[in-house]
């Protein structure tokens, strides 16, 4: 996979339309340098760790009893920045690569901190199937493959499914969503993963309550530890 990656470095960059001569890169140097980076891999209680835990005042005890380990952003993603445009793109318009770039750029980054250590392996948020074939592919399964190509580590997307199709959420708010995602995801011969280091990747996070979900039925996995990494959270 990686080798085939690697051949499709785009020649102008996806976030400003810029020609890049350097085929090497992926974002135009303005535009990596001004990515909205969170440095939440260095940060606890940083706001991707509140949204999944809720309102609960001691936010490292609360994330134990969902045996989280710790939880972060590589990204907010901020109104009117242009990272809107390449999520966009990465979700909707058939360009899942930038999604591989971005989780390969972010563990790159990470690596000085203690963020990924001992993690043994990577999982996705799962699409439910009917939406995965409507677009084709799943963008956080490309996040979770650029992460675990730089890190050495298998990504598995056979044990954690989506049983239970949502509507879009953007087109819902409040109550209405939490019902939705309630029991929505399955794990599969959960005791093939007891007692791993799970990753858990997902694109972006923005109430938490989709991947509270995900948590949820990975409380079958037993003595399993759980690392939330997200690509984006909404600001
Ligand atoms: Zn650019």
């Amino acid at each position: 996979m990686v080798s085939l990656f690697s051949l499709f470095y785009p020649r102008v960059c996806p976030m400003c339309g810029r020609y890049i001569g350097d085929k090497s890169v992926f974002l135009c140097e303005h535009c990596m340098g001004t990515l909205p980076r969170t440095e939440q891999a260095v940060e606890r209680q940083n706001s991707t760790e509140m949204a999944l835990v809720g309102m609960r005042k001691d936010i490292v005890a609360a994330l134990k009893v969902m045996h989280l380990t710790r939880a972060a952003a590589y990204l907010f993603y901020e109104k009117k920045h242009p990272i809107q445009h390449l999520v966009h793109k990465m979700k909707y318009r058939d360009q899942p690569l930038i999604g591989y770039h971005l989780g390969r750029q972010a563990a790159m980054e990470m690596q000085d901190t203690d963020f990924f250590d001992e993690i043994e392996v990577i999982i996705p948020m799962p699409l439910h199937p009917r939406r995965l074939r409507e677009r084709g592919y799943n963008q956080s399964e490309y996040i979770a493959r650029g992460i675990g190509d730089y890190l050495g580590v298998d990504v598995d997307t056979s044990h954690v499914t989506r049983v239970r199709n949502t509507p879009k959420q953007a087109l819902q708010s409040g109550e209405g969503r939490m019902q939705n995602v309630a029991d929505a995801f399955a794990v599969n011969h959960p005791e093939q993963l007891y007692h791993k280091h799970i990753l858990l990747v997902d694109d972006l996070i923005t109430t938490g309550e989709t991947m509270r979900s995900c948590i949820r039925a990975m409380r079958l996995i037993r003595g399993a530890k759980i690392t939330v990494f997200a690509l984006c959270k909404a600001q």
